[in-house]
């Protein structure tokens, strides 16, 4: 079990076709995912390696099962989505990440190539985090037709009768309502009609 997702190269042949499995187990850190859904912190991430070395590098390949939690942004209710995580990548070695920076001259692509020492290890926490983000629902739902909350008890409208309803009270006749009731009114005109209607 490891916190750190470092791999050592040495053992690599450099020859071409050489490869390297290893069988990794990572503990998941408090920020893997993003705000809308996330990894639980402490999961025992079990993840598959392969590492062959290529012509400008060592391509890495990783595959992994996750468990993405969430809530449903219209009711609330957790949200787990399960994904298998099957990615690659080649990490280049420095002369031919320099070579393509050379070639590519302005672009920007050149930047964001992964780079690597072979006499040291490799790093591939951040090619695990970035394929778990592109996962990530940002506006997940408990089912495609949640009806979300009620607005004015904040329930679920799953959870509440057909003919759930709030009497709303209009603020502007509320002064009047309460004239009403105080009897202020009661010889009016209209008294009896508009005593009915507020009962
Ligand atoms: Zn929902
Ligand atoms: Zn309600």
């Amino acid at each position: 079990m490891s916190d750190s997702l470092h791999l050592s190269l040495v053992e690599l042949p450099r020859q071409l076709g050489s490869t390297l499995t290893r069988e990794l187990t990572w503990v998941v850190p408090e920020d893997c995912g993003t705000s809308s859904m996330r990894v639980e912190p402490g999961t025992e991430l079990p993840i598959d390696v392969t590492l062959t070395s290529v012509d400008d590098g060592v391509l890495v390949q990783l595959s992994t099962d996750i468990e993405l939690l969430g809530e449903c942004v219209r009711c609330l209710d957790p949200v787990r989505r399960e994904h298998a995580i099957d990615t690659a990548e080649v990490f280049f070695e420095p002369e031919a990440a320099a070579r393509f920076a050379a070639e590519a001259g302005e672009d920007e692509e050149a930047d964001d190539l992964l780079v690597i020492d072979r006499r040291n290890s490799i790093d591939i926490e951040p090619l695990l985090r970035d394929s778990i983000i592109t996962l990530v629902d940002e506006r997940p739902l408990c089912s495609e037709d949640c009806e979300g909350l009620c607005q004015d008890c904040g329930e679920r409208w799953a959870d509440l009768p057909e003919d759930h309803a709030h009497e709303v009270i209009d603020p502007r006749l509320a002064g009047l309502a309460a004239l009403l009731d105080s009897g202020l009114l009661r010889d009016g005109d209209s008294s009896d009609q508009t005593e009915g209607e507020a009962r």
